[in-house]
């Protein structure tokens, strides 16, 4: 069988794909090889920004687009591609590790994963005090002491978005200097209630049922780690996009996302990135689940001339 479209990923952009590709009447397979759909944004404890949709929870927010595929016919096959390649005929091959599969147009949405610090107490207490995003989860710690790691955009982003929310937001870089834009080092430098910790990483997250405290150490001075009390502790080092089954195929930027616009068309025609795998200013359910729709209309428009 050929398919006319195969979607990689169940979270909310592969959910919005299968959703209207469904609508489109297309001829589909849906691969995903977790057990659970909804990807990282199942994991939020609070959406809170998802618009119509006030205090709902990641996890109900993927079940309900896992629902809404379900109703009209689509569920995953719980299979992990392994590689993406161009088959005669303008086809594409997908691979896993139990077949091949020929579709005239694939959609990858394979999301990003954040980059850990790789620390004791880091998975222990994740959902418990640890977290990689500040707008999911900042308002659990209104008037509380906490911290944000990293020194790029997103940790700034993410430090200026907790100030307002937190009592003290410290800021907890390994070198002297921003990575960030230059106005929002300059926003977080300014802000009374940030105070940026330079040269210094975190060794440990300590607590027992919740985070208490980071033991931090200099990067510079040979000097014996200190113990700094905070009720939460935000990881911005960094994503890595899960783009390295594409990397032979089409064109990944330095960071390593696929280069893609608003239509998600990629430079190999009949291929499109959808959601936290693509290049984009931001990355949250509802930028993925539009890219889900737009990739879908993408290869509509690429079925009907092909
Ligand atoms: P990033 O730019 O890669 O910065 C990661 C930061 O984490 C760097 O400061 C890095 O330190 C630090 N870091 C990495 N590994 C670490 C570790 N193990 N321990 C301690 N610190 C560590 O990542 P990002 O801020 O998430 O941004 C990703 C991309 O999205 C960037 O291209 C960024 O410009 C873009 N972005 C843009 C916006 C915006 O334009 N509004 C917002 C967010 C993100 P070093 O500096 O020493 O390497």
């Amino acid at each position: 069988m050929i398919y006319d479209l195969i979607i990689i990923g169940a979270g909310p952009a592969g959910q919005t794909a299968a959703i209207y590709a469904s609508r489109a009447r297309l001829a589909v397979l849906w691969l995903e090889n977790r057990f659970v759909q909804g990807g990282q944004a199942k994991d939020s404890a609070l959406m809170d920004n998802y618009p119509g949709l006030p205090g709902i929870s990641g996890e109900a927010l993927s079940e309900a687009f896992a629902a809404h595929a379900e109703k009209l016919g689509m569920t995953p096959v719980r299979e992990k591609a392994v590689s993406i390649t161009e088959a005669e005929g303008g086809l594409k091959k997908v691979c896993t590790k139990k077949a091949e599969y020929l579709s005239r147009t694939v959609i990858y949405a394979g999301g990003a994963v954040h980059r850990k610090l790789c620390i004791p107490g880091e998975e222990e207490l994740s959902g418990a005090g640890v977290s990689y995003c500040a707008t999911c989860d900042g308002a659990f710690f209104k008037d509380q002491d906490v911290a944000v790691v990293g020194g790029g955009n997103t940790a700034c982003e993410e430090a200026l978005f907790l100030s307002g929310i937190c009592r003290k937001v410290y800021l907890i870089h390994r070198r002297d200097t921003f990575r960030a834009d230059p106005i929002l080092a300059e926003q977080t430098k300014k802000k009374d209630n940030i105070e940026i910790l330079w040269n210094t990483v975190p060794e440990k997250i300590c607590g027992t049922d919740a985070v208490e405290a980071v033991l931090l150490r200099s990067t510079k001075e040979e000097k014996e780690p200190f113990r700094l009390p905070v009720e939460g502790i935000f990881v911005a080092v960094g994503m890595e996009p899960e783009s390295a089954i594409l990397k032979e195929l089409v064109r990944i930027d330095e960071s390593g996302y696929v280069v893609a616009g608003e239509s998600c068309e990629t430079d190999c025609p009949g291929i499109y990135a959808a959601g936290d795998v693509r290049t984009k200013p931001l990355r949250q359910v509802i930028t993925a689940a539009a890219d889900g729709a737009s990739a879908v209309a993408s290869a509509c428009r690429f079925l009907r001339r092909s």
